[in-house]
């Protein structure tokens, strides 16, 4: 059972199965803030998981009962993809806006720096996350990065990584294992992790240590990140044909609304 916040009483729309909240970067902060004084007030408060979902994920989750599993069992998921604003626009409940991870670490990390929140960078390839903390310190003053560690999502670490992070301190942990590994191995710790809140965000911490370059603005803008990503990234070509199977699915999925995807 998971238990939104206060903000998000409920999914605002169900893509192929998938529970969208209609967040705004906004709300998502006020969430965050909300499950961090509670994790403060009583050290027994739940992790609260928070999913980016893309239309990947949709199409991962299509046939990969576990990741559904947990996308329905987080405490938020936001869209992050212009895909899935369509989606829900063309399933007659449009979202507010379109809340990735890429942006919102470093939002996140804005508002912990004047909160005093505590965050931990879990993941992506060895000195990535320490490069990416570094960044952050530099752009918000007094930010508290109180541990990175790249480990692997390999069950055999999961003990040692929960270890070092409970042991850090740590109130938001932020897991780079890209998906759906990231988002599973969130939720088969989140039992035994301390941090009030937990979040996959695959190569965020590429993008803050300039190692992957982001798509310029009026890209993202239009809706054409992911183009930029093809070009940049060409092998992700086969990963990224999930795309118009997602638009197939949802048209399919509205207009025979009984037949199999
Ligand atoms: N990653 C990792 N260990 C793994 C698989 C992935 O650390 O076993 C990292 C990878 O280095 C990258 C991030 O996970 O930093 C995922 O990046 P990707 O671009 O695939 O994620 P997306 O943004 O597409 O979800």
């Amino acid at each position: 059972m998971s238990t939104y916040p206060s903000h998000f009483p409920a999914p605002h729309v169900h893509v192929l199965g998938v529970p969208i909240h209609a967040a705004t970067f906004e709300s998502l902060l006020a969430a965050i803030a909300q499950w961090v004084a509670e994790g403060r007030a009583d050290p027994a408060a739940p992790t609260r998981q928070i999913c980016t979902v893309s239309p990947e994920f949709v199409m991962i989750a299509q046939q990969d009962a576990e990741f559904m599993r947990v996308l329905r069992r987080a405490d938020l998921c936001v869209a992050d993809g212009v895909g899935l604003l369509w989606a829900a626009r063309y399933l007659g409940r449009p979202l507010p806006e379109r809340v990735t991870g890429s942006d919102g670490v470093p939002l996140i990390a804005e508002r912990a720096a004047q909160e005093g929140w505590r965050l931990y960078l879990l993941g992506a390839a060895p000195g990535i996350a320490e490069r990416a903390a570094d960044v952050l310190r530099a752009r918000y003053d007094g930010v508290q990065i109180v541990g990175t560690y790249a480990g692997s999502p390999a069950p055999e670490e999961e003990a040692e990584i929960v270890a070092r992070v409970n042991a850090s301190g740590a109130e938001i942990l932020f897991v780079a294992y890209g998906a759906p590994q990231q988002e599973k191995w969130i939720a088969r710790n989140r039992a035994r992790l301390d941090v009030s809140v937990a979040m996959g965000v695959g190569g965020t911490f590429d993008f803050l240590a300039g190692v992957v370059p982001r798509a310029p603005r009026w890209m993202q803008r239009v809706g054409l990140e992911w183009l930029f990503r093809l070009l940049r990234q060409p092998w992700r070509w086969r990963r990224m044909l999930r795309l118009p199977r997602f638009v197939w699915a949802v048209w399919r999925h509205r207009e025979h609304p009984l037949s199999e995807n």
